[in-house]
């Protein structure tokens, strides 16, 4: 299933996203239980999953909003934690950023691990709030992201796709000045739209194999990223054990995997957002975020 969080008549609801519509299971027929938001559902497990899979059925009555016209938000805007992020889990990303003077070439043994800011999170058409006062330097990487479902601690890689609930694709928005001028990366990752996010959560049973998907991103329709997630360093099952050996994963927890090469501060000469261009990220099989940068004054 592909499952969007979206604002329908001032509220927020869950919605299941087919071709050209998006269905609200919670106005569709009111039946007690009937999961209201992704992270209910989540928290619901596989009892809600099949709740909302009797809306899959074409023939089902309900009210139907054409996708087009759909306000889709991030699947979670509120996650109950920071994004957790993987930095540097790309080799070729690693290779470009030594050329780049911010890192030495070996493989790490031992992955980066960073948070964003929940406050960073946007919808994945929503403009990306340039803030020219803060910094010139906005940069853009494409990631799959991983949502958790069951929680857990300990996990191991054997065990850890079974606490998917499904992915999702991030736009880690970096500020690379303030990313390397501080000892954490946090500040230079948690700017206000610097996570862009969407445009749905397509559950883990549809992808069959989380590490053979490509991912894509644009600026202004020119392709600047073009990998696959083969190539992560530390893959999704070691991930998530590394992460939960003593730290509890929690339902609707945010792993961003890490970013490919062709980011824009390792370009010769190094390139940057700016007000008036459009970045779009794609991951296979879930679809696309495209979020104008406007400058923040213009956004009132
Ligand atoms: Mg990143």
């Amino acid at each position: 299933m592909k499952l969007v969080t979206l604002k329908h008549q001032g509220s927020e609801y869950l919605g299941i996203q087919s071709a050209d519509h998006v269905i609200i299971p919670a106005l569709s027929t009111p039946k007690e239980g009937i999961p209201r938001s992704m992270l209910a559902l989540i928290s619901a497990g596989e009892e809600g999953l099949s709740m909302l899979r009797e809306f899959e059925d074409p023939d089902s009555t309900g009210v139907r909003i054409a996708l087009a016209n759909a306000e889709l938000l991030a699947p979670i805007p509120n996650p109950p934690d920071n994004v957790i992020c993987l930095g540097w889990n790309y080799v070729e990303h690693i290779e470009e950023s030594a050329s780049a003077a911010v890192r030495d070439r070996e493989l790490p043994e031992h992955p980066v691990v960073f948070t964003k800011a929940v406050g960073s999170i946007i919808g994945p058409f929503d403009p990306i709030p340039f803030d020219a006062g803060f910094s010139s330097q906005w940069d853009w990487e494409v990631e799959l992201g991983v949502i958790i479902g069951k929680p857990g601690r300990g996990i191991t890689e054997a065990d850890a796709l079974a606490h998917v609930f499904g992915y999702t694709v991030i736009n880690d928005i970096s500020i690379r000045d303030v990313q390397f001028r501080h000892q954490q990366f946090f500040l230079g990752k948690s700017a206000d739209g610097a996570c862009p996010m969407g445009p749905c959560v397509v559950t883990a049973d549809e992808i069959s194999d989380p590490q053979a998907l490509d991912l894509r991103c644009r600026v202004n329709g020119e392709t600047k990223q073009d990998s696959n997630t083969r190539y992560q360093i530390f893959d999704i099952r070691k991930t998530i054990s590394i992460l939960s050996k003593g730290m509890t994963l929690r339902a609707g927890d945010i792993i961003a995997t890490g970013t490919p090469s062709g980011v824009g501060f390792a370009r010769k000469p190094p390139e940057f957002l700016k007000p008036g261009d459009v970045v779009e990220c794609e991951v296979e099989g879930i679809g696309f975020l495209s979020n104008p940068v406007v400058d923040m004054e213009d956004l009132g």
